[in-house]
């Protein structure tokens, strides 16, 4: 009989996080719990351990590592608490390892899956942050350690599911025309009327389709999302920015499409849930069961499709201007994006001051080449300053 596949899971106390425990429970001939991570939402993170019995625990302080071990010991269980981005790393390149779920929010998961990328590892990769920062050293690496690298996210494991195997060998190479890549629009889409100066946090993290961490929610209400996902799967499917189109999908059923020079267009299908594309990645080249129903076409009755509307969600404009210009103007992008959102979810800005900051700091900051980590970070801390500085003139 086969081992246990043994997974680590980088942001277990998140939504997707949560979302692909409930696989791997489904699963328990096939997977086993090695690792998981939280940083806040400890109390959530120990009845996780007690329910699925890790063999390391990673939280964020060496204080908080002491009462979650004790908590650990209390309940009978053997798991050894780790300690921040030192222990989010040792448990992404343990060679007990198989598979790393990346799941971290933001820029906090790129050293972590970074290292489960030159460990050879296979990546479940959510955590879109970390290839828009640092996308040309990402896939360098994975080229390097033969690391297997499958999208979870909705759209780009839709796209991976209707590309040909031999895709990494250039999009014209296998007959593709262009990717579409499907937004539902968030929740302001539908309703030309909202006034988006005065939109709430809540207004803005109540998605019509999908449950979600709240930093991604405001990024699918101003479109950042989609921003970002275009230049994610530049990097994923060795695309150029003019060979990916956005659609808007308000049904969030399509979850994207690839469109072949032979007329051919092949699209991926499901109920928004993201156990699909996890079951998907999890089991790849195989299929399990996600738990997700069955779509049911006659209940849906339609599709529909729009253009996306720039002007209104202008943060989609300035995300492919930072795909086109490369180098490190997607960092300074995802950066100034990062401080705004929790700005805004702070309170301390109106909803369509996210893309103002956004742009002012992609003027200020000029854009250099990246070509290690050290220059990541580096751009990440100046633009986040710049960011920091702007909203020191602009917010009392
Ligand atoms: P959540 O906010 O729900 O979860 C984020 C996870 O990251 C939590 O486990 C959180 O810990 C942890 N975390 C946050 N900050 C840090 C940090 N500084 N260091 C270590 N861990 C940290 O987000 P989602 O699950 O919604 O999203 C996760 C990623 O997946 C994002 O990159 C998002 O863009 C992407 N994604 C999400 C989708 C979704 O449906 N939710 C769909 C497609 C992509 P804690 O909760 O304990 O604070
Ligand atoms: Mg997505």
């Amino acid at each position: 009989m086969n081992r246990l596949q043994q997974i680590t899971v980088l942001g277990a106390t998140g939504s997707v996080g949560l979302s692909t425990l409930d696989v791997i429970a489904r699963h328990p001939n096939l997977y086993q719990v090695f690792a998981l991570t939280g940083f806040t939402r400890l109390s959530e993170l120990l009845a996780l351990c007690i329910r699925y019995l890790p063999r390391f625990a990673v939280v964020p302080e060496v204080e908080l590592a002491r009462g979650m071990q004790q908590h650990l010991q209390a309940a009978g269980l053997a798991t050894q608490v780790l300690v921040g981005e030192e222990g989010l790393c040792q448990v992404s390149v343990d060679t007990e390892v198989d598979t790393v779920v990346a799941v971290i929010v933001g820029a906090a998961g790129l050293r972590p899956t970074l290292a489960a990328v030159n460990a050879g590892k296979k990546i479940l990769l959510a955590n879109k942050e970390a290839l828009v920062m640092s996308g040309a050293l990402f896939m360098q690496a994975v080229r390097k350690s033969g690391a297997v690298l499958l999208p979870l996210d909705s759209e780009h494991n839709a796209i991976f599911q209707c590309m040909p195997n031999n895709f990494a060998s250039g999009l014209s190479q296998v007959g593709v025309r262009r990717i579409l890549l499907t937004a539902s629009g968030g929740p302001f889409w539908p309703n030309p009327s909202v006034d988006l100066e005065h939109v709430s946090p809540d207004q803005a993290c109540a998605h019509p389709n999908w449950s979600m961490g709240r930093k991604i929610s405001v990024d699918s209400a101003s479109m950042m999302n989609k921003g970002l996902e275009l230049i994610e799967a530049c990097w994923l499917f060795d695309a150029k920015s003019d060979q990916i189109e956005v659609v808007i999908h308000p049904q969030s059923v399509i979850h994207s499409l690839v469109d072949y020079v032979d007329g051919s267009m092949l699209a991926q299908l499901g109920n928004p849930d993201m156990r699909t594309p996890i079951a998907n990645a999890l089991a790849w080249p195989e299929r399990i069961d996600s738990g997700v129903a069955p779509l049911d076409l006659l209940a849906i009755a339609r599709l529909d499709f729009e253009m996306p509307d720039e002007q209104r969600f202008p943060c989609l404009c300035l995300a492919r201007q930072a795909a086109e210009i490369g180098n490190s103007a997607p960092v300074i992008l995802n950066a100034a994006n990062e401080v705004a959102v929790t700005a805004f979810l702070d309170g301390r800005i109106r909803f369509p001051q996210i893309a103002s900051i956004i742009e002012d700091v992609l003027n200020l900051e000029p854009v250099v080449v990246v070509d290690d980590l050290g220059a990541v970070f580096e751009a990440d801390a100046r633009a986040r300053t710049l960011a920091a500085q702007w909203l020191n003139r602009n917010v009392r």
